[in-house]
């Protein structure tokens, strides 16, 4: 099963973060698994599938980050970088 494989499999039965994928693919580059996630949300809308994206937030001020495939270094309001990761998950369109 090659790794875009296993993050679809796993995105079927809950969601992750990509550092919890990260850790759980032993990949360091956390880059690589969100160019991964980005090749899987094309991909997935010929199944009739689609990627969710619960945004990121800033764990300082509440600050609810666009939902997209990145992950934000620093909150654009309050300026901290304490940020609480997008998390993603799959689900049948
Ligand atoms: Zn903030």
């Amino acid at each position: 099963m090659s790794r875009r494989q296993k993050i679809i499999k796993l995105l079927e039965e809950r969601d992750f973060s990509v550092s919890e994928l990260s850790l759980l693919l032993e990949v360091r580059d956390k880059r690589v698994i969100l160019e991964d996630l980005k090749r899987i949300a094309k991909s997935l809308k010929h199944e009739g599938k689609v990627l969710l994206i619960q945004p990121a937030v800033c764990r300082k001020c509440g600050f609810v980050f666009r939902a997209e495939i990145n992950i934000p270094s620093k909150c654009p309001r309050c300026k901290t970088q304490w940020i609480e990761e997008p998390r993603f998950r799959i689900e049948l369109r």
